[in-house]
């Protein structure tokens, strides 16, 4: 009997030294007491082999029973490990038949997104999804490209004819001065994809005309317009109006700022609601003529990205039917709700 052991023993060792897999090993063993039960039932009670294999068939049934209780417990264990960590799953499931929309370098990347209740993984999946136009790669332009960037925006298209100067520095954070001379949708995308290279940026070096406005437009989800000149504000509304986008409008000028959500489509007012008349030409200096404090178009152009995320993700409540103004230089914020005019002639019947 003790031969026997012996033998499983060695088969075991000598199996796990050439490399045997354990499957093969058990099924070794399992042959080998099936050959010991098969001699000791059907052998004559003095035949020097049954002996030798201890002579009684029923130790053998008692070993073979305790095997199968111990591979019971640990199936059973194994089963129960499974029901606490539902999500490691002992078998290889299905293959995904699709890639996965975020990679690791990416989920790691918005991983403080996607702790926010607001966000989480399906907000910052819309972030993705998202295309966002911003008009103006200047003041305003400058922070709101840099965050929508960093946030994981989808598709950023930024539109601007403008070259970067020297005295655009002391604010257009997105530019640098090695870079003077280059045109501001290329500079700006250039400081983009530097911050986040999992985003894709349309860079448009032109003035937005009312030739292309619906075109280009029609592309995009939601625009951002952070222009300093009338003409290009107005035709932006308009265009944004007619196809029944939401448009986030901020102006700053010295010390001052504002912003809003224009979104008729959902009842809001338009741009041309709240300001229905361009102001008289030298009314409203722009920054060029009155001075602008540095970080104010860093206020108002990272709240234009917040609003966007807001927009894009449904968070908490948007600056639709309000106008928020912010006065640095004495640290006040006020909000003005703001109505649809009926008789606006972008968006109501006064057109
Ligand atoms: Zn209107």
């Amino acid at each position: 009997m003790l031969a026997v052991f012996l033998l499983g023993v060695a088969i075991w060792a000598f199996g796990a030294l050439l490399g045997a897999p354990v499957r093969l090993r058990l099924g070794l063993l399992a042959g080998l007491w099936l050959v010991v039960v098969l001699i000791n039932l059907t052998l004559p009670e003095d035949a020097s082999l049954r002996l030798a294999t201890g002579g009684d068939v029923r130790p053998w049934l008692v070993l073979a029973l305790a095997a199968g209780a111990i591979w019971a417990y640990r199936q059973g264990l194994s089963v129960l490990r499974r029901r606490a960590h539902p999500t490691e799953p002992a078998e290889p499931t299905e293959p995904a038949t699709k890639a996965p929309l975020f990679s690791e370098a990416e989920l790691n990347r918005y991983a403080r997104h996607m702790m926010l209740r607001e966000v989480g993984g399906p907000g910052q999946k819309r972030l993705k999804q998202a295309k966002v136009l911003v008009i103006g790669a200047g003041g305003l332009g400058s922070p709101a490209l840099l965050y929508l960037a960093a946030a994981g925006v989808g598709t950023i298209g930024v539109i601007d004819d403008d070259t970067v100067e020297g005295s655009n520095l002391q604010r257009q954070i997105i530019h640098a001065d090695d870079r003077i001379g280059m045109p501001k949708v290329h500079s700006a995308a250039q400081q983009m994809q530097a911050i986040n290279p999992f985003i894709t940026v349309n860079p448009y070096h032109r003035r937005l005309s009312p030739e292309d406005a619906e075109v280009l437009f029609a592309d995009y989800d939601l625009i951002l317009d952070g222009t300093d000149n009338f003409d290009t504000r107005y035709l932006t509304n308009q265009t944004a109006v007619k196809l029944g986008k939401p448009l986030i409008a901020a102006a700053i000028t010295q010390w001052e700022g504002q912003i809003s959500l224009y979104d008729p489509a959902q009842d809001g007012p338009c741009f041309a609601c709240v300001f229905p008349e361009r102001p008289a030409e030298g009314l409203v200096p722009s920054c060029a003529e009155a001075g602008v404090i540095a970080p104010l178009p860093g206020v108002l152009g990272s709240m234009m990205a917040l609003e966007a995320i807001k927009a894009l993700t449904g968070a908490g409540e948007t600056l639709r039917g309000a106008l928020l103004i912010y006065d640095g230089l004495y640290g006040e914020t006020r909000r003005i709700s703001v109505k649809r005019h009926a008789g606006c002639p972008v968006c109501g019947n006064g057109g």
